[in-house]
């Protein structure tokens, strides 16, 4: 399997990173998830605008315009023959050497690329027998709408929930409701699906995005609302949704069954819209 590194598909073993890179000193860097179904990225453009979007906020000057992005992303799946399966890149700010804090110019350091596939089928089962999750306090920072590297706030919550046997770690602030570790989080309760509103707090889920432009086709009332952790607890359905997880049923909520513990009929319908959407672009 070929990887990208900066702007050529190599071997893997052929990358070398700096230790001094930014990414691994400091966290000082962005990534995204892109999934294939058919050898086809699905979003891809959306994936590649929020990566520009995050990089603007950070004052990271990409190297690459969005069409050569995507064009290399193309090759890298063609090349791997990855028909159902992910991407993950990663940009980081470079190389500044000695160690400093501050961002260096833009003349003394590039930013180093990376991307790789792995061959990942969808988890049907999983989508239908749904997951468990524990709720824990959001201990991340204040600009969880930038995809960054920087993960220890969200490996923690999701090292907590995997310590009790559980899945995913819902996370609160205050008595609000915001995402996951690695996932944005819904409610449906009579029959009207709620969703914490983008902003600095959560990640605008790609996924989320598509689920509620086919939930709203489909008639059904969305609010992009904050809701607290006992609107969770009292839901008549919950789901967690992500790149690779698609709309996952969330069937426990800190050892409680979420309605009668089973996927719900609102994210059934969900998932087969989601396909339906899939397909539009990839082909079935
Ligand atoms: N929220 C967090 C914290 C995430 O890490 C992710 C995905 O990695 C998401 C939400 C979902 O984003 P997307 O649907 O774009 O994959």
């Amino acid at each position: 399997m070929k990887v990208i590194w900066n702007n050529q598909l190599v071997e893997r073993e052929d990358v070398k990173i700096d230790m001094e890179d930014r990414g691994y000193q400091f966290a000082d860097g962005l990534y995204e998830v892109i999934r294939a179904y058919n050898g086809i990225l699905f979003t891809a453009e959306q994936h590649v605008e929020r990566l520009f979007t995050g990089a603007k906020k950070i004052d990271l000057i990409l190297p690459f315009t969005r069409e050569e992005l995507i064009y290399l992303l193309n090759e890298l799946i063609k090349e791997n023959s990855i028909e159902t399966g992910n991407i993950y890149l990663q940009i980081t700010r470079g190389v500044s050497s000695p160690r400093n804090h501050t961002y260096p110019k833009i003349e003394f350091t590039s930013p180093v690329f990376t991307a790789s596939t792995t061959v990942v089928p969808r988890n049907l089962e999983t989508m239908k027998d749904g997951i468990k999750v524990i709720t824990l306090p959001d201990m991340r920072w204040l600009h969880c709408d930038i995809k960054s590297i920087s993960l220890l706030g969200n490996i923690m919550a999701k090292h907590e929930a995997h310590k009790k046997g559980k899945d995913e770690a819902i996370l609160y602030r205050d008595e609000a409701v915001t995402e996951c570790s690695a996932s944005n989080v819904s409610i449906i309760k009579n029959k009207i699906l709620y969703t914490h509103p983008d902003g600095n707090l959560i990640l605008s889920g790609i996924t989320k995005t598509v689920l509620l432009k086919v939930a709203r086709q489909r008639g059904i009332i969305v609010k992009e609302e904050t809701f607290t952790l006992k609107d969770l607890k009292e839901a008549d359905e919950v789901f967690a949704s992500s790149t690779t997880m698609e709309a996952m049923p969330v069937v426990e909520i800190d050892d409680k069954p979420v309605g009668d513990g089973k996927r719900g009929p609102v994210v059934k319908l969900l998932q087969e819209l989601y396909v339906n959407e899939v397909e539009l672009t990839c082909g079935s």
